[in-house]
């Protein structure tokens, strides 16, 4: 029962044993499942004082957002002291026992993937990784929590681990609690690497699993400095963080980048071939994560997803903000950034949608996927410009400043409407207008200069020109090339190989995707500019052609979101 009997659990626990355990309510362990000399799963253990009444819940991973069934790898659940039962719930398990008795929990965590997981078949890359030489787990989807407070004191240790190996966790510290768990990131393998940045006392720890492609002193760099930046935005002094790299195997047709933002970690997931610039922004979202939103208030909504377009919107539009205060991207690169997410939302099949559709679709449609974070972004953006236009200097910054500090309490929601109402703007019909009836939001033309001025404008839209997943489900052999577009005309034909992509690929319509390709002839190089027939409207910065010296300063500040206060209008 919910938090039924802590106080006789409390007392009973002194007597649970050494190595620092005695204060913890719960106790966890993690070793290897060796198959062949080969890590193929988990076994995790769980110890911990069953409630008074002798009735005690588990909780199993469920996931959360697009994912809900993450308790489907895991097996063979047992409990000694005490009788395992099913509850109605998937995703519950019952214990009963005698009053405070004793009991360990054992179980096997599965992995779901067979073989370390490619680019193209990342789907499900927030699920178990145990692939042979190295794992990589999220607390979220490895541990079973009993029903308890999140603040319930825990602890977590390694055991049996072959000697060859490195682990790493941001559960490697003391005060340990039950909510770390569940936000925590675990990994290990015989080649995975740990360095270390920053203070002795509060360092950053980089563990990087496998052979990486990308400049590790760029990133390094990157990510110290994004770092400083984000932690100089909320005011708070360096503390200990793990930044964990996973690696996908690097596919001709895939070039995957994501990541999942933790209290003191954040995990990323990325093809082997992914350039520092790419990495970038993602080390900046994930890190504003860290307290967006659960230092503002967390989102109260059910289903969370319906809060996403402040806890991921807002966070999209701080990204930017944070890469160029960071100077981690140039004023063009800026520019680019800020295009692409107008460009995706103006482009998004589904940008004119309720919110209140966003759930039901959000595991399934990529495009609702992306909404809450290509409208919140937009809405920040107005509501930034607004804020400075009526005399708030510092705009959004300050509101979301006020929100880590609200003694008022209360979800972020609640937080944010009430720190914008204390400086003039009622968000209430533009929550109405905007999230729940989905109108398209039209930004201040002027919002950015001296960089330039936002206009409607005309563009083709990406196109690739052939299919791209028949194409990856044939093993690289090209299937379905248009014979009325742009990969035709340079060249492409169905049963050509891709051998490998030269240059990025960015899904830009103006940006030339380059093959080397196989042929019955031999091997060669195809090039073209992937544009579709149709053409749509959106709304664009146009940069400012005479943005230099003083002006592209100011234009700098202005993509950073410090810019001297607008004149009132
Ligand atoms: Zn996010």
């Amino acid at each position: 029962m919910k938090r039924a009997g802590f106080a006789a659990v409390a007392t009973a626990l002194v007597a649970l044993g050494a190595n620092g355990e005695a204060e913890a309510q719960a106790a966890y362990r993690l070793s290897p499942i060796m198959e062949l000399g080969a890590v193929r799963a988990l076994a995790v253990e769980l110890r911990f004082i069953g409630e008074a009444d002798g009735d005690t819940l588990l909780n199993l991973p469920t996931g959360g957002g697009r994912e809900t069934t993450l308790f489907r790898h895991i097996a063979d659940v047992k409990a000694s002291g005490a009788q395992v039962q099913a509850t109605d719930a998937p995703d519950r398990l019952r214990l009963v026992h005698a009053p405070g008795a004793e009991i360990r929990v054992t179980y096997r965590l599965n992995s779901a993937f067979e073989v370390a997981p490619s680019a193209g078949a990342a789907e499900d890359r927030y699920h178990p990784m145990i692939v042979g030489d190295w794992f990589s787990v999220l607390g979220r989807a490895a541990f079973i929590r009993p029903d308890w407070s999140s603040d319930t004191p825990a602890s977590f240790a390694w055991r049996g681990f072959p000697s060859d190996w490195t682990l790493a966790s941001d559960l490697e510290h003391g005060d340990l609690r039950l909510g770390d768990i569940g936000q925590a990131i675990l990994l290990g393998g015989t080649d995975l690497a740990v360095t270390r940045l920053g203070a002795e006392t509060a360092p950053t720890r980089i563990a990087l699993l496998g052979d990486w492609d990308f400049d590790r002193a760029r990133f390094t760099d990157d990510l110290s400095r994004i770092m400083t930046a984000t932690r100089a935005f909320w005011g708070v002094e360096a503390r200990p963080f793990l930044v964990a790299l996973t690696p996908l195997r690097a596919e001709a047709g895939a070039y995957s980048l994501s990541g999942t933002g933790l209290a003191d970690a954040f995990s990323v997931y990325a093809s082997t071939d992914a350039e520092a610039e790419d990495l970038a922004p993602l080390l900046a979202h994930e890190h504003f994560h860290s307290w967006m939103p659960l230092a503002v208030g967390g989102l109260d909504q059910e289903p969370e997803a319906l809060g996403y377009w402040l806890s991921e919107g807002f966070t999209d539009f701080y990204t930017l903000r944070m890469l160029v205060r960071a100077d981690v991207v140039s004023v063009e690169e800026a520019v680019r950034h800020f295009n692409d997410g107008l460009e995706a939302y103006w482009t998004s099949p589904v940008r004119e949608r309720p919110n209140a559709e966003i759930p039901a679709h959000f595991s399934s449609d990529t495009g609702f996927q992306r909404l809450p974070y290509q409208r919140g972004a937009a809405l920040a953006a107005l509501w930034d410009h607004r804020l400075r236009v009526s005399g708030t200097a510092a705009g959004l910054d300050d509101v979301l400043r006020a929100m880590a500090v609200d003694q008022a309490g209360g979800d972020a929601l609640s937080r944010f409407t009430r720190a914008m109402t204390a400086r003039g703007v009622d968000v209430a019909p533009d929550l109405k207008r905007h999230v729940e009836d989905g109108e398209m939001i039209v930004l201040p033309s002027d919002m950015l200069e001296p960089c330039g001025r936002l206009e409607m404008v005309e563009r083709a839209l990406f196109h690739r020109g052939f299919d791209i997943d028949t194409t990856m489900a044939a093993d690289s052999v090209v299937q379905g090339v248009d014979p009325s577009g742009p990969a035709f005309g340079a060249g492409l034909r169905d049963g050509m190989r891709l051998v490998r992509r030269e240059g990025v690929l960015r899904n830009d319509p103006d940006l030339e995707i380059i093959y080397r390709v196989a042929t019955a002839e031999g091997e060669k190089v195809v090039a073209w500019l992937p544009q579709g027939p149709e053409r749509v409207t959106m709304q664009r910065l146009v940069a400012s052609p005479e943005a230099e010296g003083e002006l592209r300063a100011q234009c700098r500040l202005a993509l950073a979101g410090l810019q001297e206060a607008s004149p009132p209008r």
